[in-house]
C-alpha cells in the first residue's frame, strides 16, 4: 500500500466501509464573530467549510435524512463539519452531539474544530463518548508557519495547536490534522515543516487538502487582484506525494485533495478532476519509489 488510507483502515477495523453523515451543527466561529478575528480564514466560504451540507433545522433531521441512503447493515460516521463544533457551552455541545447519535449504526463521532476551542472540559466531554462510539477530533491547522497563518487570517498561532494536541492526547482522544498545500507564499519547505509538526504532535490522522479559490472569499479577491496563483496540478501532486512520503508511517490519511463546492470554483480548474489528482499522486509516489514514511524524519 502506498499510504494508509482511511477506507482501508475502516475496512480492516469494521469489515466494511463506513459512510459519512455530514452535519451542520449550527455552530459559529470565533474567527468570524470577532472573538479572535473577523472575516474568517481567507479560503473559507460562507458555510464554514461545509457548503454541500443542506442545513435543515435540526441535527436529528439531517442525520435521519442521510441514514436513508444506506442499508440496514450500513455503518456511519457522524461528522460535525461546518464552522467550529466545540464553540458553545458544554451543555449545548452535549445536546448537539447526543442528538446526532440516534441510531446504533452510527459507529463513530468526528468533530471538526479549531485548536483554540479545545479546553480541559471540552476534552473530558468528548472523551466520554468513547464508551459509546469511536471518537476523533479534526483540527484545522493548515500550516505550521505563523507567517502564513497571518496571511490566511487563521487567528491563532501554531503553539496553540501544539497545546491542543497535547490535551487531546492526554485524554486519549485521537485527532486528525487538516493541512493545505499551496497556501499563499508557501514553498516546499513550508509543506515539509507542516508535515513534521503533524508527525511530532502525535496526530492519528491527516487530511491533506489541495488549495482552491472559492467565490466570495478573501482568497478570491487576492486571486482577482493578481496577488495569488494556485499551484498547477503537476505542482500540487508533486508536493502531496512528498508530504505523504514524509508522514509518520502509522498516520491514517483521510484525504489527499480538496473539493470546491459545486458552482463556487474560481480556480484552479483541475480541482474538479479529483480522481486524476489522486492517480497522479499515486503515480508520483510509484515513479519515485516512495510510500508513506519513506522520507519520515524522527
Ligand atoms: S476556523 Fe474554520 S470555520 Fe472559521 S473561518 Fe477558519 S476555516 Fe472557516
Amino acid at each position: 500500500m502506498l499510504y494508509n488510507n482511511l477506507s482501508s483502515y475502516l475496512k480492516s477495523k469494521y469489515g466494511k466501509r463506513l459512510s459519512k453523515i455530514c452535519i451542520d451543527g449550527g455552530f459559529g466561529c470565533p474567527n468570524r464573530d470577532g472573538k479572535c478575528g473577523t472575516g474568517g480564514c481567507i479560503y473559507c466560504g460562507e458555510r464554514g467549510a461545509g457548503e454541500h451540507i443542506n442545513g435543515t433545522p435540526s441535527i436529528g433531521e439531517q442525520v435521519a435524512e442521510q441514514l436513508k441512503r444506506g442499508t440496514p447493515d450500513s455503518l456511519y460516521i457522524a461528522y460535525f463539519q461546518n464552522f467550529t463544533n466545540t464553540y458553545a457551552p458544554l451543555e449545548v455541545l452535549k445536546g448537539r452531539y447526543d442528538s446526532a447519535l440516534i441510531d446504533e449504526r452510527i459507529t463513530a463521532l468526528a468533530i471538526g474544530t479549531r485548536p483554540d476551542c479545545i479546553d480541559e472540559d471540552v476534552a473530558k466531554l468528548i472523551a466520554g463518548y468513547k464508551e459509546r462510539v469511536d471518537v476523533w477530533v479534526e483540527l484545522g491547522l493548515q500550516t505550521a508557519s505563523d507567517v502564513t497563518a497571518k496571511v490566511i487570517n487563521r487567528g491563532y498561532n501554531t503553539e496553540v495547536y501544539r497545546r491542543a494536541a497535547e490535551l487531546l492526547t492526554s485524554h486519549g482522544i485521537p485527532f486528525v490534522t487538516h493541512m493545505i498545500i499551496g497556501l499563499p507564499g508557501e514553498k516546499e519547505e513550508d509543506t515539509d515543516a507542516t508535515v513534521d509538526l503533524i508527525n511530532e504532535c502525535g496526530s492519528w490522522g491527516v487530511k491533506i487538502h489541495s488549495i482552491y479559490v472559492m467565490e466570495g472569499t478573501g482568497l478570491a479577491d487576492m486571486y482577482r487582484r493578481g496577488e495569488y496563483l494556485p499551484p498547477s496540478q503537476e505542482e500540487y501532486t508533486s508536493l502531496a506525494a512528498r508530504a505523504i512520503a514524509r508522514l509518520r508511517p502509522d498516520i491514517i490519511v483521510h484525504r489527499v485533495t480538496g473539493d470546491c463546492p459545486e458552482g463556487l470554483l474560481v480556480a484552479p480548474r483541475w480541482n474538479k478532476d479529483k480522481n486524476a489528482t489522486i492517480n497522479m499522486i499515486r503515480h508520483k509516489l510509484e515513479e519515485r519509489d516512495l510510500r508513506q514514511g519513506s522520507l519520515y524524519k524522527k
